[in-house]
């Protein structure tokens, strides 16, 4: 599985009247996990949603695997190799794991569903649990393998161990970086400054809605 840059350079991104994003530029590398940190509201998860067409961009340049993914559909972002996992998770509790892994899989996907339970064995065990049957942080393991059914180039992860137990957090850090280990580069929202510590190659800042610092892994 091989990896692919992403560029965003002066994404600007409005919700009604409010400007949101003010001209947000980062890059992530190949092979690279980068974290968007920032105080609530500062445009962390705008920023994943404009990248995943899920907010439209009202300026600057968003480009993936060198072409220009701008103003991109959300239900065309699996087709180019991008996936998100939202701050939600967006799990669907009435159906089961299996199914909640199922609707996420392209025709074309490169992973099979026996290749997503051996990455995620609990998840296999329990496929025909509901997902409302599931603790915070088997959803968050479920979101999280739904998200590589496809094979994507680039994983993108909002606050994944937000509201869960130390003991689960570890879990999903190790989920992470076999992940990692893998080659798909992450961009990685995260306000854990351990988990940023122990995942990230560089990290941004963002201060109301621009990126106020960029920096690498010593720095924390
Ligand atoms: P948090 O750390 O709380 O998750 P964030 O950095 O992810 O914060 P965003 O969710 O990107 O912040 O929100 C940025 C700003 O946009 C906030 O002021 C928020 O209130 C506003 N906002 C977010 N979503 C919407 C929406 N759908 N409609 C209107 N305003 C919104
Ligand atoms: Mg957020």
């Amino acid at each position: 599985m091989s990896g692919a840059a992403l560029e965003i350079e002066d994404v600007h991104a409005y919700y009604g009247k409010s400007h949101i994003l003010q001209g947000v530029s980062l890059r992530v590398a190949p092979g690279e996990v980068v974290t968007l940190l920032g105080r609530n509201g500062a445009g962390k998860s705008t920023t994943l949603k404009t990248i995943s067409g899920l907010v439209a961009p009202a300026g600057g340049r968003i480009t993936f695997d060198g072409k220009d993914i701008a103003g991109i559909k959300p239900h065309q972002i699996a087709g180019r190799g991008l996936s998100l996992v939202p701050e939600d998770r967006g799990i669907f509790g009435l159906l089961t794991v299996e199914e909640n892994l199922r609707i996420a899989q392209r025709k074309d996907s490169l992973w099979s569903l026996a290749d997503v339970y051996r990455n995620f064995p609990r998840l296999e065990e329990r496929k025909r649990n509901g997902g409302a049957q599931l603790s915070g942080g088997e959803q968050q393991m479920l979101a999280i393998a739904r998200a590589l059914v496809n094979g994507p180039k680039l994983l993108m992860l909002d606050e994944p161990v937000e509201g869960l137990a130390p003991v689960v957090v570890d879990e999903i850090v190790a989920q992470i970086k076999q992940i990692r280990s893998s080659g798909i580069p992450i961009l990685l929202v995260e306000q854990n400054l351990a988990v940023c510590t122990e995942l990230a190659d560089r990290h941004y800042i963002l201060e109301l809605g621009r990126i106020a610092y960029e920096g690498t892994r010593a720095e924390f």
